[in-house]
């Protein structure tokens, strides 16, 4: 698949995704805390490469891939790199656009326990001050209720490109594996493609 393809098969699992969630918050009324980002201060958030692929060819295009990696190479913290942790505004995240599949997921889906059931994955913020919305979506997903359910879009990823999400990273770890990625590709491997701007 050329890397076009790549990107733009990634994007349609994001935009359904993104639309099924909107259903389950208009279902539940659940909702992130304006301005919070808490979810993304975890140091130990794991990715797969291909999650942040849409975000390394944005690099690309506009030739930053190698600021980028020389700003990955040079931080210590596990902490995301596209974590603004004072940035006003909405949210802390400076690429939201490009954010990866883990963060899409995380507060608004469910993993499936071993009998089968769906079980909601969400943030200590929405359980503690959404309380009542909280406790009426767990009675919702048992009683039927869509919810988006993480190993269904990860194997929606899967079948988009294998080796690209056969393994889990931490999360600047898999944004650097991408970036490299799109630049061997279109240096090495397909240097008379052209990235469309
Ligand atoms: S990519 Fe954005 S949303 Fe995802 S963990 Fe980093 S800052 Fe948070």
């Amino acid at each position: 698949m050329r890397m076009e393809e790549t990107v733009a098969a990634v994007n349609l699992v994001y935009e359904g995704l993104d639309k099924q969630i909107a259903t389950f918050q208009g279902a539940t009324s659940l909702q992130c805390k304006i301005g919070c980002g808490k979810c993304c201060f975890k140091p130990d958030i794991e990715a797969t490469v291909l999650e942040f692929i849409p975000f390394a060819l944005h690099l690309y295009k506009q030739n930053m891939g190698n600021q980028w990696l020389d700003k990955l190479d040079s931080i210590e913290s596990t902490m995301c790199l596209l974590l603004n942790p004072v940035r006003e505004g909405s949210g802390l995240c400076t690429e939201y656009p490009y954010r990866g599949l883990i963060c899409r997921l995380f507060g608004y889906s469910a993993r499936t326990t071993k009998y089968a059931k769906r079980e909601l994955v969400t943030c200590s913020v929405i359980k503690t001050e959404q309380t009542g919305a909280y406790a009426k979506t767990i009675v919702k997903i048992e009683a039927g209720l869509d919810v988006p359910v993480m190993n269904q879009y990860y194997m929606q990823l899967q079948s988009i490109d294998y080796n690209l999400t056969a393994k889990f990273y931490p999360i600047n770890q898999a944004i650097k594996l991408a970036i490299e990625t799109v630049m061997q590709y279109y240096t090495y491997e397909n240097p008379t493609e052209p990235a469309h701007v």
